[in-house]
């Protein structure tokens, strides 16, 4: 059976400059893919691709294509993709505050998602929302409903933003930094629910995020992007036990550790730079402890890892050795 979700040789580009550069990524029902890397390597650019919304933010897919469930999201106009989006496609976003309505009620902001895409009467889309509200183990889901965004703590609103994304029943989530907002016990919680519900009803799930710790505990296969590309794409125990490329070596070495800075990379200074300035060759080559010359100049290609994964590094053998 092809996956549920193929994302083919995909480039994004913005006002012409290419953001994402070949990327190649396959989720299959019932898997969590995460999809890692810092600030500025196209992870939140990749979901909103994948949810159709790339036009929004004046982006168009420069070469390659999306395939949902064998159907190529270039052919579906604007109103298909808004169907798509919601329906067979829910998304969860990073701050959700941006995805609630501040002056409507959080039970008429779920209803609405069954009424549009399930075709569920005003009666039948407040029942499957309660309902909801109890699976994501929300407490006094009558009164939660009735309430405002405001009312209600981040790790609330943020289930209620899951809620919203399960309502048009979807085979796949894409989840955007889901916990980023919250604290390590809310996060823990979210991150549960989200694999519970991929476990229990085989539902596919994009988990985007920087924390590789999340990585570890939810996900079975992770691609790490690096200034728009894929750098390596592995199931997660062997990508943690020996990673192939220096970047997803660094990002493991730095799950967070008392007294690290947050967001710094073990041995590695400097940052993802904007996209108009990426290097030629390896891109991550700057920041390389084993760059060598040929690293400066000639792209390395994705590869097959004896263990079926890809990686594109010139030493990537000799590294993981
Ligand atoms: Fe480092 Fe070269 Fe591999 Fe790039 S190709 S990650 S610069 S060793
Ligand atoms: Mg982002």
């Amino acid at each position: 059976m092809s996956p549920l979700l193929s994302i083919e040789r995909l480039s994004v580009a913005i006002g012409g400059v290419t953001l994402l550069d070949d990327i190649s990524l396959s989720l299959d029902r019932g898997q969590i893919l995460g999809l890692v890397g810092e600030s500025g390597s196209g992870k939140s650019l990749t979901a909103l691709t994948v949810t159709g919304l790339l036009p929004l933010i004046g982006g168009r897919i420069a070469s390659g294509r999306i395939l949902f469930d064998g159907t190529d999201l270039a052919s579906l106009g604007p109103a298909g993709l808004r169907k798509l989006r919601g329906g067979r496609i829910g998304f969860v976003m990073q701050n959700p505050m941006t995805a609630l309505d501040p002056v409507q009620r959080i039970g008429e902001q779920i209803d609405v998602v069954s009424r549009l895409h399930l075709g569920l009467s005003g009666e039948a889309a407040r029942a499957r929302t309660l309902d909801l509200m109890g699976q994501l183990r929300i407490p006094e889901a009558a009164a939660v409903a009735e309430a405002y965004p405001h009312q209600l703590s981040g790790g609330m609103k943020q289930r209620i933003v899951i809620a919203m994304a399960l309502a048009g029943e979807p085979d796949l989530i894409v989840a955007d930094e889901p916990t980023t907002a919250l604290d390590v016990t809310v996060q823990a919680q979210i991150i549960q629910i989200l694999t519970g519900l991929v476990r229990e009803r085989g539902l596919a799930l994009l988990l985007i995020t920087h924390d590789m710790g999340v990585v570890a505990q939810a996900c079975d296969r992770v691609a790490v992007l690096y200034a728009g590309r894929v750098a390596e794409e592995r199931a997660v125990d062997p990508l943690f036990e020996r990673p192939a490329h220096p970047y997803a070596a660094a990002l493991i070495g730095c799950i967070p550790r008392e007294g690290m800075a947050e967001g710094s990379l073990k041995g590695i200074a400097g940052s993802v730079p904007p996209a108009t300035q990426f290097p030629p060759g390896c891109r991550f080559h700057p920041r390389c402890p084993h760059a060598v010359d040929i690293c400066r100049t000639e792209r390395p290609l994705l590869r097959e890892t004896p263990d079926g994964g890809l990686v594109a590094c010139h030493l990537a053998e000799r590294i993981a050795g």
